[in-house]
């Protein structure tokens, strides 16, 4: 297991002088999924440049929620079902039970605009997780999560996995759900954050775009993009 330092120091930046693992280091960790995808890449570099502005910016997180989607869906279970053709009875599939995605508030509504373009029918349960800009903990402000749910699989939504804190709270908040299986969907990751989530939650399924080189002591991820709301959102 890989150290990943304790933040308890406040008087100094909240990354600064946190051990972080190395890129290599956490290509090795078991269910992370990171899209080779040339159309992704394509779309990454667009999204990661400073002059693109607001709305291409939110528009291109869509288009990258949903080809996300659709690598994070590779692996679902179906049922089978009997429908008539004009021609004749046949027997399909379709997805076995619900699909529930919960973006992360706000930087995760993109995101999940973008899903729901391929899993229009998709249930969204919207968590608001704020960091404190200090500590980097992530600290509770919304939660509309049903009670009573009957789904296959739900998606943690945050197109950041910085250090990891916003991720982590998410699952362990799906966990008390009860649900058969749950994922993390996100756009760029830092090492750091991939491999605290992994170590908490070793039982999911990450599926992010890129994978890219370090959080700066200011815990924002580089070359990242810079604050994914702000970006999306226009509140720069
Ligand atoms: N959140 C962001 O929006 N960007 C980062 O680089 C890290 C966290």
């Amino acid at each position: 297991m890989i150290e990943t330092g304790k933040q308890g120091d406040h008087s100094k930046l909240p990354m600064q002088g946190i051990a972080q693992p190395t890129r290599e280091e956490v290509l090795k960790l078991p269910r992370v999924h990171i899209s080779s995808h040339p159309v992704m890449a394509h779309k990454i570099t667009m999204l990661r440049d400073k002059n693109t502005g607001t709305a291409q910016f939110y528009q291109l997180v869509k288009e990258i929620g949903a080809l996300l989607a659709y690598e994070a869906t590779s692996s679902l279970a179906l049922e089978t079902s009997i429908i008539e053709t004009p021609l004749q009875a046949t027997t399909g599939y379709k997805l076995a039970g619900g699909i529930g995605i919960t973006p992360i508030l706000r930087a995760g509504l993109g995101l999940a605009e973008g899903f729901r373009e391929v899993i229009p029918d998709a249930q969204v349960w919207h968590l608001g997780l704020r960091r404190d800009e200090r500590t980097l903990q992530a600290l509770e402000y919304y939660n509309q999560l049903p009670h009573h749910v009957d789904l296959q699989v739900c998606y943690a939504i945050d197109p950041m996995l910085a250090t990891g804190g916003s991720a982590i709270d998410a699952i362990n908040i799906l966990k008390q759900r009860n649900i058969p299986r749950l994922s993390y969907m996100g756009i760029i990751a830092a090492p750091y954050g991939l491999l605290r989530l992994s170590q908490a939650h070793p039982d999911i399924d990450i599926y992010v775009a890129v994978l890219d080189d370090a959080l700066n002591d200011l815990g924002y991820i580089v070359p990242g993009l810079g604050d994914a709301g702000d970006r999306q959102f226009g509140t720069l």
